[in-house]
């Protein structure tokens, strides 16, 4: 295979674990069963391997295996969180609080609802990225039915006061759900401490296969309502049909499990290499953090770059590491983040922003490559505009 760019993008997806695929392979062949065929042995052997991972992913954010609702991914589950909240609690009123930052599976689904006329508060956040506590509680109002905040950001990172928030929200009868996509696995998540009625999860961040996730729907304390968005064989108590994927199922929990075991000493790793990181390119001026800097996911560091071209920057470190930028290519034209232009990051720096996303495959050494090459790409750059002015 010809030199392939570094991969520091592990905040759009991972590459399956070898002991995931590992765990995953007899379902596909032998054991490839229907959970729903209650009437033989193929079917009882995929609904042990489906209640197994039930369990495992419910232990691991301390749910119960019932509250664990499989999904295609985390925007199925966001749709289904949000969407089927608001379909179920309409008698009860029809506002819903959310945040700038959020992903656009949640963003959208929002705007959906405002066609159909809920109304939604979408709060700012402060120059850091975390949410304004008091801006929260001002927010709430005697028809809110939900509140929605991201447990981590997929761009800068930031970890989001789960426990404040689900306090706040608790103490006003008013249901939270949390995007944990990026979180599961990376850091603790503890719904009943966190008080979260909902939570969205996907496998493909966490180094288990793209096309599965959860939704977590709080069954005590309260018992969640939620309207089916899929409907058809009854399958997930009715909350979501559709013949369950074993093969991606196991993979799921195999990876939590293993994203479990290996969470403390996995964080410190990635703190180190991300923070070595940060360190070597502060030697040059310029350069700007985006996103609290310890309130955030171990593997992420994430840059604006003054006095460069973003697409520049872009396409000079190409060869060397595969990462993001703060830029979502449209139809027709670039636009900035909506995640770092709610920091108040001009469009410049938007553009000239470089997500780094530090994995369980990279090294020490290729970080200091990394490091070398994003400098000097920078110093280069600048040097043409010195040059050109
Ligand atoms: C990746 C991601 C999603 C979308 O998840 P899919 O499983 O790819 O649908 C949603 N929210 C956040 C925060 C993400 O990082």
């Amino acid at each position: 295979m010809p030199h392939r760019p570094i991969y520091l993008d592990h905040h759009a997806t991972t590459p399956v674990d070898e002991r995931v695929l590992a765990a995953m392979m007899p379902y596909f062949t032998t054991h490839f069963g229907n959970p729903a065929s209650v009437a033989h042995q193929y079917g009882w052997e995929a609904e042990a391997a489906v209640q197994q991972a039930r369990e495992t992913i419910a232990a691991a954010i301390h749910a119960t295996p019932e509250e664990i609702i499989f999904t295609s991914g985390a925007t199925e589950a966001n749709n289904l969180a949000i969407k089927g909240v608001a379909e179920a609690y309409i008698t009860r009123g029809r506002h819903i609080i959310t945040v700038q930052t959020e992903h656009n599976a949640i963003l959208d689904p929002c705007r959906y609802l405002q066609s159909l006329g809920f109304d939604v508060t979408v709060l700012p956040v402060q120059p850091d990225g975390l949410i304004d506590m008091q801006e929260l509680e001002r927010a709430f109002r005697p028809d809110t039915i939900l509140v929605s905040v991201m447990a981590a950001n997929n761009e800068i990172g930031v970890v989001q006061p789960l426990e404040a928030i689900g306090t706040l929200c608790h103490s006003r009868s008013v249901l939270f759900h949390s995007d944990a996509a990026q979180a599961i696995g990376k850091i603790p998540l503890n719904v009943q401490t966190m008080q979260i009625d909902l939570m969205s999860l996907t496998g493909h961040k966490v180094y288990a296969p793209k096309g599965i996730g959860a939704l977590y729907v709080r069954r005590r304390n309260p018992r969640v309502q939620l309207a089916p968005q899929l409907h058809g064989g009854g399958h997930e108590r009715g909350m979501r049909s559709g013949t369950l994927y074993p093969p991606q199922i196991v993979g799921f929990a195999a990876a939590v499990q293993l994203a479990q075991t290996e969470m403390e000493a996995e964080a410190d790793r990635l703190t180190q290499l991300r923070d070595r990181l940060w360190q070597r390119l502060q030697s040059l001026d310029g350069i700007y953090l985006n996103g609290h800097p310890s309130q955030r996911l171990p593997g992420n560091l994430n840059i604006s770059v003054d006095g460069v071209d973003g697409q520049a920057l872009l396409l000079g470190l190409q060869p060397v590491v595969a990462v993001s930028s703060g830029s979502a290519c449209t139809s027709a034209n670039i636009e900035p983040s909506h995640v770092l232009a709610a920091l108040g990051r001009s469009n410049n720096l938007a553009f000239a922003s470089i997500r780094f996303g530090i994995g369980r495959f990279n090294t020490a050494a290729e970080l200091d490559r990394v490091a070398e090459a994003t400098i000097a790409t920078i110093q280069a750059l600048r040097g043409v505009a010195i040059a050109g002015a």
